[in-house]
């Protein structure tokens, strides 16, 4: 619940002074890569123990004063989400699910001790941006405006226990196609690393998670495989997520499994639409658990002739081929199959306003 305080907080605006060109920014948008490039400002909103949230503020994009002792510094007090602002054939402006993106900030706020952030604001904050910044939206097919929106312990002090001060800041960035080779299929490797155990941060979105995955995904990437997949911490045989995406495995019988959510997989808002896009279709999708071994041997019998991973950055993505210690195989023809390619077209067409919005999933600017 907002407290009276923060139901009427108000956004200043202070416009940025010396924003970029427009041959400049035109330059970002003619090739925006993924993550490398910002609009010209940022939200921040701030956080203090006694008076919640306050000082809501949209900004010129720059570095942020922070105190050498900052709790987030120390002991990764941080979380983070991720989604796009889409234009639409008629130049108008959509979000996708923004309030699934809201829930799960909070629940990843309670699992890190941090608050949460009122939905409303959240939305809002994403809104004023977006909308102040909406010429660096790109037009390309498969672009769109990234939105990073993350909580960061703002608090000096040493000592291990929730800090009494944090800061939201949302930042924005023009964002092309996810993976450099833009290959039809990826090639994922089987991680000896784990990435969550029971009890654990995994179905958090909280830095920590990341850093401890980038080992893994450079062996992952050195030995020239796009992403990096993780088996489970118990017994190291269970299917859990890529680095950046859940699962979808598709059997010869119509039937369709993805890892369920036991806590250490990331709850993805990209999962959740197309089990509800895919059960639509009159199509039968099991959430259960799927161990590296049957995979193998399923993909190599044919019993399973796809799989695929989502995510709001690499949107719906064929696994063409896994490799690990055991050496590796591949599924189906290698490359997206008939599934993975309908469902992806049924999703970006909903996402791009292309399709009825049956679910009311798309909020226009
Ligand atoms: N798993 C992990 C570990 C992720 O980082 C992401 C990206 N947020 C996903 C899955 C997919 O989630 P979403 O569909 O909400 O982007």
């Amino acid at each position: 619940m907002a407290s009276p305080a923060e139901a009427a907080l108000t956004f200043s605006l202070e416009p940025n002074p010396a924003p970029a060109s427009d041959a400049t920014r035109a330059a970002v948008l003619a090739n925006p890569g993924f993550g490398t490039h910002f609009t010209d400002h940022m939200v921040t909103i701030d956080w203090s123990e006694g008076t919640g949230w306050h000082d809501a503020k949209v900004s010129a994009y720059a570095p942020i004063p922070l105190d050498p002792a900052a709790a987030v510094l120390h002991y990764a007090q941080e979380i983070f989400e991720g989604l796009k602002a889409y234009k639409q054939a008629d130049s108008s402006i959509s979000l996708f699910r923004p309030d699934a993106n809201a829930e799960r900030f909070n629940q990843s706020a309670t699992r890190l001790a941090m608050p949460t952030l009122p939905e409303s604001l959240f939305i809002e904050a994403i809104e004023k941006l977006v909308e102040l910044d909406k010429a660096w939206i790109p037009d390309a097919e498969g672009a769109s405006l990234y939105l990073r929106p993350f909580m960061i312990a703002t608090e000096a002090f040493l000592g291990v226990r929730p800090a009494k001060t944090y800061k939201f800041i949302l930042i924005a960035s023009p964002a092309g196609n996810y993976f450099k080779s833009g290959a039809p299929a990826v090639s994922i490797w089987v991680s000896d690393y784990t990435r969550a155990a029971p009890g654990g941060t995994g179905a958090a979105k909280c830095g920590g998670n990341y850093a401890a995955s980038l080992v893994p995904q450079g062996e992952a990437l050195a030995r020239g495989h796009d992403q990096v997949v993780f088996l489970d911490a118990a017994e190291h045989k269970w299917i859990e997520e890529l680095g950046g995406m859940n699962l979808f495995y598709v059997f010869d019988d119509g039937t369709i499994l993805t890892p369920a959510l036991t806590g250490t997989i990331l709850p993805g808002i990209t999962r959740r639409s197309l089990i509800a896009l895919l059960r639509e279709e009159g199509l039968t999708v099991n959430e259960g658990r799927y161990s590296l071994d049957q995979w193998r041997e399923d993909a190599t019998s044919g019993k399973l002739v796809e799989t695929f991973a989502c995510g709001t950055a690499a949107v719906v993505t064929a696994v063409g081929k896994v490799a690990g210690n055991d050496g590796e195989f591949t599924i189906g023809s290698g490359g997206p199959g008939q599934l993975t390619e309908k469902v992806k077209a049924r999703l970006v067409a909903i996402q791009r306003g292309q399709a009825e919005d049956t679910h009311g999933w798309v909020r226009k600017i």
